[in-house]
């Protein structure tokens, strides 16, 4: 049985990673300094696995501790989560995300290389094409200056991997990772006020927040709003497993990029919509100012993961806001 640690396994894309993982036969390694999750979320995991999972709450950008872990297990391969993700906060905070994801994976990367290990799967982001020329994009579609430090994170992460020529790595570019896992026990848990689309609906929904604002609705596209390529978090965690599965395959690789969405661009409206006539909800909504810094369309083309990972999504868009609010209404249920 292959064992790989992951860090950042209690978060949102970790904690469904490591439920896929565990369901295709590998032993998962937790590590997560709870920084933006609960303890919680490792007993749920346990529930859905029916497994006993390793976890260790540890900062990889401790050395020691991250060291120590390599020390109690042979480990064949990282991925690698473990970062902050607020666009707006790290316009506000820059330093503390370039020493967090930055500095956290040079710390990851040296332990590896002193323990001789090279696979790792990489969190990046499609917020590296910034705003594109058109979409679908590519992976050859060109890298646009980033918009914010969050998403210079991501773009240096990716250039500091292809530098690395020790590793074997892919670099998974997320669209936009939505829903929850079909038990409800697990899901997004975003602390305070949500700044992604999804929460703030399923938020407002349950009236924890008072009502939705659209950003902006004079944008280039059908109804004004702008598109995203919204996936399923549980088809996103598998790409993860079919993402190991291609560096074990191809261990001459030296660093590979894949485009993780479903292909489908749609508005905020189309899922505001969608949430309200799948759920039998009406949303409280009101059409604001555009949000600084926001890509007016970006969807993917997905075909070098469905033809080199043999990954596609299963998941439709329906499945995305019934798991949202299902998962919403556990939550709720449990405090
Ligand atoms: N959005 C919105 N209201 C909100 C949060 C998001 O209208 O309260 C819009 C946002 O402008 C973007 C889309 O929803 O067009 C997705 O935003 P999100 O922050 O979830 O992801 P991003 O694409 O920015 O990474």
């Amino acid at each position: 049985m292959k064992t790989i640690l992951v860090t950042g396994g209690l978060g949102y894309i970790g904690s469904h990673t490591v439920v896929e993982l565990i369901n295709s036969g590998y032993e998962p390694i937790i590590v997560d300094n709870l920084s933006n999750t609960s303890i919680d979320v490792l007993n749920r995991i346990e529930q859905i696995s029916h497994k006993k999972c390793v976890f260790y709450q540890i900062d990889v950008c401790d050395k020691v501790a991250l060291s120590s872990v390599f020390e109690k297990h042979i480990i064949d391969s990282i991925i690698h989560f473990a970062a902050f993700k607020a666009v707006g906060e790290s316009v506000e905070q820059p330093l503390k995300y370039y020493q967090n994801n930055i500095g956290g994976l040079i710390t990851l990367l040296e332990v590896m290389q002193e323990k001789g290990i090279k696979n790792i799967v990489f969190s990046s982001s499609c917020t590296v094409y910034g705003e594109p020329d058109s979409s679908p994009v590519n992976e050859l579609s060109p890298i646009k200056k980033a918009s914010s430090p969050y998403g210079n994170t991501k773009q240096i992460g990716e250039e500091i991997l292809t530098d690395c020529g020790f590793l074997n790595c892919v670099a998974l570019r997320y669209f936009n990772p939505i829903g929850a896992h079909s038990t409800a026990l697990i899901g997004e848990l975003p602390l305070g006020v949500p700044n992604n689309l999804m929460p703030y609906i399923t938020q407002t929904a349950i009236g924890i927040r008072e009502q939705l604002t659209v950003f902006g609705n004079d944008y280039n596209t059908p109804d004004g709003t702008c598109i995203r390529d919204y996936i399923h978090v549980v088809d996103l965690a598998n790409a993860h497993v079919k993402a190991l599965k291609f560096i074990e395959t191809h261990p001459d690789n030296l660093f590979d990029v894949f485009n993780i969405g479903t292909g489908e661009g749609y508005t905020v409206l189309d899922i505001v919509n969608m949430f309200e006539k799948e759920n039998n909800i009406t949303l409280k909504y009101k059409i604001g100012p555009k949000r600084a810094g926001d890509v007016e369309k970006v969807w993917a083309d997905n075909s070098k993961a469905k033809t080199q990972l043999q990954w596609q999504a299963n998941h439709t868009l329906v499945d995305m806001v019934k798991s949202a609010w299902k998962w919403q209404l556990a939550l709720q249920e449990s405090k």
